[in-house]
């Protein structure tokens, strides 16, 4: 009993504590400042085994009691954002009020999809026989979020799946376990015990869900290279799946744009969030007419724009999450200095002991170079230029990821045919980074399996049973 009560995990409805913690660290200076449960195999057992003993009960209330417990879920999470939000900026660095939108968004998240009711299809319905296909839970859901949107991409997870009667052991990242082991406690007292519980630990514990035989399905959230390792253990309890994982998304940005309104625009695509988004755009396409005119305004609004500790007044952008991460990206500018690329950075940061990264645009790498080939997943961005059309389209779709993608253009018509020809999951035309809970969104190629969101999102967490009724 070494942890803080404060992040206790939520098991059946109690909140746990374990022998063993992880550190959390705050990457505005790269020191230790909280610890959360290390959850043993014994606990995770507990957790399966809560969550299967609540299943049919949950499973057999009225699907209008369910939406509405995910409902008051959603009103808890709005209520309480801004308090959660300065914890959320200590363990993942975003400044705090774009951590306070995202925990407010997952509220307004929750109530959409509280509206959403599976249909049933009614295939026959004659004297002699009556047959429909309705939608069933599958069981307890294993649900496993990264560090990058914390809250939001957990609550993705937990509203389909306990609208659906599922019930769910959610396990956030070890990078920024600590809001949503809040978030755990403060939904304890909507939902009855074992249905919905959280549990944190170290890179052991994701492992040992996939491989828990209780699990019915996993809804999994991260990298590409985890995404293949989940599927390789999901496969031999032939368990279900849903899989968000990396992308590299290209923006093509045509010669007919109104550079004045739309470069503050692009330049957010690329680095909200220190470009720590799937859906951020990594790499720029622009036609070469008005290449430079493009570089120098971000290279503008980079200087302009404040890297530093999110908790401090006028901070933009925060730092990058975690050391790991931090390392891969410096790799990444280290490698395009040896190629000797040419590289735009914006203002200073600090030096401090965070994981900081200045704004850097790279200046038209080759196609070939590890900035424009690799998922970065950091202030990097590689900028390209194209003259011809279907030349630069091929070059987006010369990828193994198909997360999504934008094109800037004023003449639409053009835009919606060249949407057609893009091999991602989601295209935005004259926009980016646009979600809706009512929109389907998922990755093609290695980007994904299944998707989340929408009514299709929904019924991946259920499955079709036909019942055929002899009159
Ligand atoms: P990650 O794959 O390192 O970790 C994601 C989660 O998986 C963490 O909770 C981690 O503890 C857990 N995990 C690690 N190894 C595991 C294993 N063998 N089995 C089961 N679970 C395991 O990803 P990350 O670094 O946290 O997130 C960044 C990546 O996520 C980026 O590639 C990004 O593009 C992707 N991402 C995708 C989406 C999407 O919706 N498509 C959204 C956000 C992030």
């Amino acid at each position: 009993m070494t942890v803080n009560d404060d992040y206790a995990m939520t098991i059946d409805g109690k909140a746990v504590l374990s022998e063993k913690v992880i550190k959390v660290i705050n990457p505005a200076n790269g020191k230790i400042f909280a610890e959360a449960p290390d959850c043993s195999a014994e606990q995770l057992d507990e957790a399966v085994t809560a969550a299967q003993s609540a299943f049919r009960n949950w499973r057999d209330t009225p699907i209008k009691e369910r939406q509405a417990m995910v409902r008051k879920a959603g009103d808890l999470l709005i209520e309480h954002a801004a308090e959660l939000s300065r914890l959320f900026t200590r363990e993942q660095g975003r400044p705090v009020d774009a951590a306070a939108m995202e925990i407010q968004g997952a509220g307004t998240w929750m109530h959409a999809v509280a509206e959403m009711t599976p249909p049933v299809h009614v295939s026959a319905d004659t004297e002699t026989e009556f047959v429909e296909t309705r939608y069933v839970p599958l069981g307890v859901i294993c649900a496993i979020a990264p560090w990058n949107f914390p809250v939001n991409l957990a609550m993705w997870k937990v509203a389909p799946a306990l609208v659906a009667g599922n019930t769910m052991v959610l396990k956030p990242s070890p990078f920024t376990p600590l809001c949503t082991l809040k978030i755990g406690q403060l939904l304890n007292g909507i939902f009855p015990p074992g249905v919905f519980n959280v549990i944190s630990g170290g890179d052991d514990l994701g492992p040992m869900m996939t491989s828990h035989p209780g699990f019915a399905k996993i809804s999994f959230t991260g990298s590409t290279a985890t995404g293949k390792r989940v599927m390789e253990s999901a496969s031999k309890g032939l368990k279900r799946l849903t899989l968000e994982l990396g992308g590299n998304d290209a923006a093509i940005v045509m010669p007919d744009v109104d550079l004045d309104e739309v470069a503050a625009k692009i330049f957010f695509g690329a680095f909200f969030n220190t470009s720590q988004i799937c859906v951020a755009t990594k790499r720029l396409y622009v036609h070469e007419i008005i290449y430079d005119d493009l570089r120098d305004r971000l290279a503008a609004i980079a200087e302009a724009t404040k890297v530093g500790d999110g908790t401090e007044q006028g901070t933009v952008l925060g730092p990058i999450q975690n050391q790991r991460q931090y390392e891969r990206v410096l790799d990444l500018m280290k490698d395009a200095r040896d190629t000797e690329l040419t590289m735009i950075q914006g203002s200073a940061v600090p030096k401090n002991g965070g994981y900081f990264i200045p704004i850097t645009i790279v200046d038209n790498p080759p196609e070939d170079s590890r900035v424009v080939q690799e998922e970065a997943f950091g202030p990097i961005l590689p900028m390209l230029k194209f003259s011809d059309i279907d030349d630069v389209i091929e070059r987006a779709n010369n990828s193994d990821y198909g997360l999504a993608g934008a094109i800037w253009s004023k003449d639409t018509d053009k835009a919606m045919e060249i949407a057609r020809r893009i091999e991602t999951g989601t295209v935005w035309i004259n926009q980016n980074l646009m979600l809706r809970p009512d929109t389907a969104f998922g990755g093609h190629k290695q980007s994904g399996f299944g998707v989340e969101n929408g009514m299709d999102g929904l019924l991946e967490y259920m499955a079709p049973q036909a019942v055929y009724l002899a009159r």
